[in-house]
């Protein structure tokens, strides 16, 4: 097979909504790189195919099972997957901008002999081979990048491109493939402790009300948590205000944190230093809140608020909640 093999990652049953953004992308570039478009996916032994990957326009579904596959272990991963890439020969493999995904990228990439691009945006194939914008610098500039004509194996930057919806097409070819990993991995999963509690994925959130140093403590985070619960949304933060402790460190934004890509992002309280922004710059709006009418955040934002947190995101709570009765 020549054309695109596009990798689906499974938390659990169900399949991870990036999906969505590696078949925009691939509908981009197929006319370009023509051939078929199939999915893979790496499951464990016996598990069912999910129910996510039906009714998505793609060619077939290739699922890869066997033992030590059900885990999310990037080494055996990137082993299972290369075989496939071994018997499809794709021209382009493109992986979602996950902590897994990033990782089995670069360990594909090296075992394919192949180019990589993570973070890519505006991807293009020309004859005279692919070519990708990335942020560098922690996002003080964006580069455009070349790769020769072969293979490439390709991760977009988080909401560079559109979450496309499964149509209706439903019958789809489902091809199971028992893998055998190498008998002496480098290094074996063997265990997963869940942290106690439950933490909010700010990735999947579409709205965001994050918090940072100008919040003063935790206390504040509670009005942000009314508003967010109020908006549908779910509650981020600054990484000075994760360092303090005030919230939990998965919430952390930015280049040392998740880089998200919500329909609203709420910034309260945040300067809007270079390494918060490049966790949140594809936003599509970017509210600040913000006493000091000078602070960075409001170059980045759609709209902009100067004034005190308290009586702005206060005033907000409260008409929220009239407009909910
Ligand atoms: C290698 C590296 C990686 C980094 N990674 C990250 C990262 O992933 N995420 C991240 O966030 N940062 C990161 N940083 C830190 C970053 O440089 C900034 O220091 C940080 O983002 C600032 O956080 P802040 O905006 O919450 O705080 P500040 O810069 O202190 O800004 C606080 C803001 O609150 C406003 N304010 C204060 N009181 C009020 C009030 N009552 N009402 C309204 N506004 C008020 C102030 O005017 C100010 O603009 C990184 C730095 C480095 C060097």
């Amino acid at each position: 097979m020549s054309g695109i093999l596009i990798v689906a990652e499974v938390d659990g049953v169900v399949v991870k909504p990036e999906l969505g953004e590696l078949v925009t992308l691939a509908g981009k570039i197929q006319e370009s790189v023509g051939g078929d478009l199939v999915v893979g996916v790496v499951v464990g032994s016996g598990r069912e195919v999910p129910r996510e990957l039906e009714g998505w326009e793609i060619d077939a579904v290739h699922v890869l099972e066997g033992d030590g596959l059900g885990d999310p272990w990037p080494e055996a991963h990137s082993e299972a997957l290369a075989q496939l890439c071994a018997e499809l020969e794709p021209d382009v493999v493109l992986l979602a901008p996950t902590l897994l995904g990033q990782e089995v990228s670069s360990r594909l990439a090296l075992r394919l002999n192949s180019s990589l691009i993570q973070g890519a945006m505006d991807v293009q194939l020309r004859d005279d081979g692919l070519f990708a914008r990335r942020h560098i610098y922690g996002g003080a500039a964006v580069a455009t990048v070349a790769a020769a004509v072969g293979r490439h194996v390709i991760v977009p930057r988080p909401g560079a491109y559109e979450r496309a919806a499964p149509s209706t097409r439903s019958a789809i070819d489902v091809l199971r493939h028992t893998v055998s990993l190498s008998s002496t991995p480098k290094t074996r999963f063997t265990g997963l402790t869940r942290r106690e509690g439950t933490v909010a994925n700010i990735k999947a959130a579409n709205v965001l009300v994050s918090g940072g140093s100008g919040i003063g403590g935790p206390e504040g985070f509670e009005l942000l948590q009314e508003v967010a619960d109020l908006l549908g949304g779910v509650v981020s933060a600054s990484r000075p205000a994760c360092d303090a402790g005030w919230v939990d460190s998965a919430l952390q934004v930015g280049m040392t944190g998740k880089t998200v890509a919500p329909d609203l992002y709420l910034a309260v309280g945040i300067s809007g230093a270079i390494q918060h922004l490049m966790g949140c710059a594809s936003a599509k709006v970017i509210v600040a809140v913000n006493k000091d009418k000078d602070a960075p955040i409001f170059r980045a934002s759609t709209l902009g608020v100067v004034g005190d947190w308290k009586e702005v995101m206060g005033g907000l709570r409260d008409a929220l909640s009239a407009a909910a009765r």
